[in-house]
């Protein structure tokens, strides 16, 4: 099976309203001759709306970065699928590592979290990844085993049809570091096989991976060269049109 490379902005928080508008017309400007590659940007979800709309009529989808699992009710601050969806977006980030570190994200809300994107027709970027710490002490597959097979639990086959996978390492993100291809290419095809045995053959082949960890311009092709990666969730480097393209352009 084939599968369409997905790569994907997370504009965390960055940018006012309008710098995400003008930012994603340069974009979109940038972009119009892209085929074969779905391009999807983050904003905050105070821009959403109006990036979503800058970009209709474009080949950039929007996405956001976050949502709450309750579809609305007396939750002060929080935003759910459905009224994200209504903003225009295709797409949310769901368990995001500075989720998990900063703000409480568990396997068992991100379970929550994808349940209710999929309630909304919104398609899930599910992220996963190892600290530094769980690498060097040889837990890495462990720890993406239990994020996977709890941010999943209970799911039936169909449901996941639109599923992306991002493996993020933690020690690569906003850091400089990538991964090296070897690790890439071992997660990588270690969370396909695991699909396979979670859930089926099909969900494991049509599933995309993305690999996210200071993407760049520099390093996007040969990432992109390995076979299980479909992919790149990309954080700082995304938040400038210029350099963004590039790693559109793999
Ligand atoms: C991210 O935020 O998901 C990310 C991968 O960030 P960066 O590309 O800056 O490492």
């Amino acid at each position: 099976m084939k599968r369409t490379p997905l790569i994907a902005g997370n504009w965390k928080m960055y940018k006012t309203g309008p710098e995400a508008v003008k930012t994603a017309q340069t974009l979109a400007g940038l972009c119009s001759d892209v085929q074969n590659v779905d391009i999807m940007i983050a904003p905050t979800n105070l821009s959403l709306p109006l990036v979503s709309r800058a970009v209709e009529d474009t080949n950039i989808t929007t996405g956001a970065q976050n949502i709450y699992s309750e579809s609305q009710g007396a939750f002060t601050g929080e935003v759910s699928a459905e009224m994200v969806r209504a903003a225009g977006a295709e797409y949310v980030i769901i368990g995001h590592s500075e989720r998990r570190q900063y703000f409480g994200e568990t396997d068992e809300s991100v379970c929550k979290k994808i349940r209710a994107a999929l309630r909304a027709g919104l398609k899930p970027v599910l992220c996963i990844g190892e600290s530094l710490e769980e690498r060097e002490s040889e837990k890495t597959f462990l720890v993406l085993d239990k994020q996977v097979s709890d941010g999943l639990k209970g799911f039936v086959l169909d449901e996941l049809d639109t599923l992306v996978l991002a493996y993020e390492p933690v020690w690569a993100i906003g850091t400089g570091k990538t991964a090296d291809v070897n690790q890439v290419d071992e997660v990588h095809q270690h969370l396909r096989s695991l699909l396979k045995r979670l859930f089926s053959d099909k969900t494991a082949e049509q599933t995309r991976i993305l690999y996210g960890g200071s993407v760049k311009p520099e390093n996007v092709t040969e990432l992109m060269g390995i076979e299980d990666v479909d992919g790149a969730l990309v954080g700082g480097a995304s938040l400038d049109a210029d350099i963004f393209i590039n790693i559109i352009n793999f």
